[in-house]
């Protein structure tokens, strides 16, 4: 046995949530796990650092929202959340509006002031650009949704930086995203609870992975010695890239990358909020997150701030977003059906199931995962 040393129950392949969970549970039920991660650090993209004080997140804005009270109180075993309500503001060639879609936005874009009168306007801008039926993409969902000044100021410039595609190309739920609401609330959210932990998000990892029976290396490639993995080690949790696990055999399925240019400022406050999105086409980044304001820290004078510039991915740089469309889609079900022979590996986590997920639904997989494999 060269990789199984210790007689371990599991291999698990990627450290982000869904194999973290994975190990944790497994361990609580006495069982060994060898976690394997190609990175150098644990807690794949929801990984924190500190600085100055500050908890910085390396791969992105990361709001934890739910409304699966499981869950919740599940992840709120391994950290207290700062009760931080995620409330977005949109930069349009220095136009200022609140986001998502409310009745601020509505005000602000077009000086309406009763729920009723939004919806007029919405609903005559819908009429004037012919849209009707069930939305075909996103760039018609989203005019149905908020009608044309919305759509033009707030999403198609962002969009179509985001994804690298037009807005007519892209699949209509990604804009489902975002709530629409006629009420003046900013929350970002819809879910019931929401924060960020007061620690950071790699002090979850730690607590997860403490276990005298949870082994992690880092820096270790798994498809670099698969076969050998796979043979020696009774069950397999993959959280890698689907169709990396399949060597490609199907063709390449398309991601977005993304990267971030940080910057530290000699102030305590640079841009008074904690996301402020660049909805225009001509700014190359989308966002620019000033982490101290996900923490409400006000303490040493510093700032952070990180622009998020999209990116094309390749293999050499972080697969971010799996691309939904009808192609990577279909694409996506013969490598399914694919993993679904293979009795011996569970494919998890937004890369193993080429799924748009959010955080609390990778925690609720996983748990689901661990509940059929303990057959609870
Ligand atoms: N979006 C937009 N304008 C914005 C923010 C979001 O058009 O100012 C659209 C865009 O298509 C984006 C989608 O809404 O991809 C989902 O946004 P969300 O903030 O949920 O994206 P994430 O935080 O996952 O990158």
């Amino acid at each position: 046995m060269k990789y199984n040393t210790k007689n371990y129950d599991y291999l698990i392949v990627g450290s982000g949530p869904y194999g973290s969970i994975f190990a944790y549970e497994a361990a609580k039920r006495g069982k060994r796990s060898l976690i394997i991660e190609k990175r150098a650090h644990i807690g794949g993209n929801m990984y924190t650092h500190k600085e100055n004080g500050i908890n910085v997140h390396d791969f992105g804005a990361h709001i934890f929202h739910t409304d699966n009270k499981e869950v919740w109180d599940y992840v709120n075993q391994f950290t207290e959340f700062n009760g931080y309500i995620n409330q977005v503001v949109a930069n349009y060639k220095g136009e200022l509006y609140n986001l998502p879609f409310n009745m601020n936005t509505f005000y602000q874009m077009w000086g309406v002031k009763t729920p009723g009168e939004a919806a007029a306007k919405i609903a005559e801008q819908k009429v004037t650009a012919g849209i009707s039926g069930a939305p075909k993409n996103l760039e018609e969902q989203a005019i149905s949704l908020i009608g044309t000044d919305i759509y033009s100021k707030l999403i198609k410039g962002y969009t179509e930086k985001q994804w690298g595609r037009k807005a007519t190309e892209l699949p209509a739920f990604i804009i489902g995203r975002l709530p629409v609401r006629y009420t003046f609330d900013n929350n970002y959210f819809n879910h019931r609870y929401q924060g960020v932990p007061v620690d950071g998000y790699t002090a979850i990892f730690d607590k997860l992975l403490a276990s005298d029976l949870i082994d992690v290396q880092v820096n270790t490639d798994f498809m670099a010695n698969k076969e050998t993995y796979l043979s020696e080690f009774p069950k397999t949790i993959y959280t890698g890239m689907i169709d990396a696990f399949f060597d490609y055999k199907y063709g390449e399925l398309e991601y977005r990358s993304v990267r971030f240019e940080s910057e530290v400022h000699e102030s305590d406050n640079v841009q008074g909020n904690a996301v402020i999105n660049y909805t225009d086409a001509e700014t190359p980044y989308t966002r620019v997150m000033e982490w101290r304001h996900f923490d409400n820290h006000a303490d040493d004078g510093k700032s952070i701030i990180s622009k998020e510039f999209p990116q094309d991915w390749d293999r050499s740089k972080e697969a971010y977003y799996p691309v939904n469309d009808e192609k990577n889609s279909e694409l996506f079900k013969k490598y399914r059906k694919e993993s679904n022979n293979l009795k011996n590996v569970i494919f998890g986590g937004r890369l193993g199931n080429y799924q748009y997920y959010d955080m609390d639904q990778v925690f609720g997989a996983a748990l689901k995962a661990v509940e059929k494999e303990f057959n609870e």
